[in-house]
């Protein structure tokens, strides 16, 4: 289950930018392959593991898309009114049972089938009933109100792409193919730690000098909305022999290590070495803001993501980086997520070189939508991204933004479940 090849990150110690790391990942990881069969209600989020074929025409029949009258466009008197008799009837659930008598209309609902002769329908606010006669007004077109068997999904076409994730419309795609269960990739199982001496568990006292641990919780949640399992370390100290030996438990039974803190080149950073010391470390310093110290690993061939413990820069670089990693493990399809361009409120200096991610919100002024800028940016201000809809994405190559330039936006709801 090699899902990282050696020294596929490693690179020369300058800032790696955020596009050079996404294709490292895009080229080297590769996905967990086992696949197992999930019923449809449990399948929403998950990947599909192969495509899902339609082995029927959906709609299965002809039928009718309103309430009204069925009959052969053939039978109308071009340029008038048409008066028919009512041979029958048809309802969803009840077909006609029969070919239609030529020449005359059948009362239809709204999914019955259409009888056999007859391939247009008349709404019934446009036709007048007389008794056993309707009365149908001129004009319409043939196969109005008609809906073609297979005109959603043709038999033996793909109705949904394998390493797509299974969507509330996509279960009821399947369903209405008659499918009650999925081929999915199985779940990934995530370990997850926090590191620092100062962080404690919510819920306990806080001794002077301490934090709670947000992060984990956070990460959890990521990890979760992205179908994994995960199977929580705690929080591990600021000892590299410590910290080695959660890691090598956790590279057991896991398919990829999570942390958050410790991962800078600080006396008190010791995860790099605990990589080091157990597995490569293949270190990133990405040239993104927030979120700097970025470091990717492997313990045997166990990938590890070392996020910064700031956790605005956790959360992003979770984002930009370590989702796209767990999409291609776990066997997803491109994962890149849509960019939607708006328009900056807000005049913005960044040096060259590095992307930024900048905490904002929508406000829509005339036709436009325009992105303002959170008043507070610290790699530790969390509340700012509470309080924001989404991140303005700031290019390696700009260095000024001013109000009014088209900038890109990423909501937070595109990549976060
Ligand atoms: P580090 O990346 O370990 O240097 O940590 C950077 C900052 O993030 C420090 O202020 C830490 O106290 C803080 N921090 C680290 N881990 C967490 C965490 N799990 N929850 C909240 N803050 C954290
Ligand atoms: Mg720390």
């Amino acid at each position: 289950m090699a899902q990282l090849s050696d020294d596929c990150f490693a690179f020369g110690g300058v800032l790696l930018s955020v596009d050079d790391a996404l294709a490292r990942i895009e080229e080297r990881v590769t996905a967990v392959v086992e696949t197992e069969t999930t019923p449809l209600r449990s399948a929403c989020g998950r990947i599909l593991a192969r495509d899902l074929v339609a082995a029927m025409n959906l709609p299965p029949h002809a039928n009718s898309a309103v309430d009204g009258y069925a009959f052969a466009h053939a039978d109308l008197v071009p340029g008038q009114e048409t008066v028919l008799p009512v041979s029958g009837r048809a309802a969803a659930g009840h077909p006609l049972g029969h070919s239609a008598e030529q020449g005359t209309a059948v009362r239809i609902f709204t999914g019955a089938p259409m009888p056999e002769g007859t391939d247009t329908v008349m709404m019934q606010e446009d036709c007048v009933v007389e008794g056993e006669r309707v009365r149908l007004k001129p004009g319409i077109r043939k196969g109005a109100n008609r809906r073609h068997a297979g005109e959603d999904v043709a038999e033996s076409a793909i109705a949904l792409l394998a390493g797509r994730r299974l969507s509330p419309a996509d279960l009821g795609l399947a369903a209405a193919l008659g499918y009650c269960e999925l081929p999915v990739f199985r779940r990934l199982r995530v370990a997850l730690l926090s590191t620092g001496d100062e962080v404690r568990n919510p819920g306990t006292s806080l001794p002077p000098g301490m934090i709670y641990d947000a992060n984990r919780f956070m990460l959890a949640a990521l990890l979760g909305g992205l179908g994994c399992e995960v199977s929580d370390f705690g929080v591990r100290p600021d000892r590299e022999a410590a910290l080695a030996d959660t890691l090598s438990e956790a590279s057991s039974g896991h398919d990829l290590i999570v942390t958050s803190g410790g991962v800078s080149t600080g006396e008190e950073d010791h995860v790099k070495p605990a990589i080091e010391r157990l597995g490569r470390l293949h270190f990133w310093r990405l040239a993104i803001k927030p979120g700097r110290p970025v470091a990717l690993g492997q313990i045997g061939a166990v990938p590890l993501i070392g996020l910064p413990g700031n956790p605005v820069a956790a959360l992003v670089t979770f984002v930009v980086v370590a989702r796209p990693l767990i999409l291609k493990l776990a066997g997803a399809a491109a994962s890149a997520p849509r960019l939607f361009p708006v328009r900056a409120g807000f005049a913005y200096r960044k040096k060259p070189g590095r992307r930024e991610y900048v905490r904002a919100s929508l406000q829509r002024e005339g036709g436009d939508l325009v992105a303002v800028k959170y008043a507070r940016d610290g790699a530790g201000i969390l509340s700012s991204i509470t309080r924001s809809e989404g991140l303005v994405i700031v290019g390696e190559e700009t260095s000024e933004l001013v109000p009014g330039m088209s900038v890109d936006f990423l909501p937070y709801a595109e990549v976060i479940a």
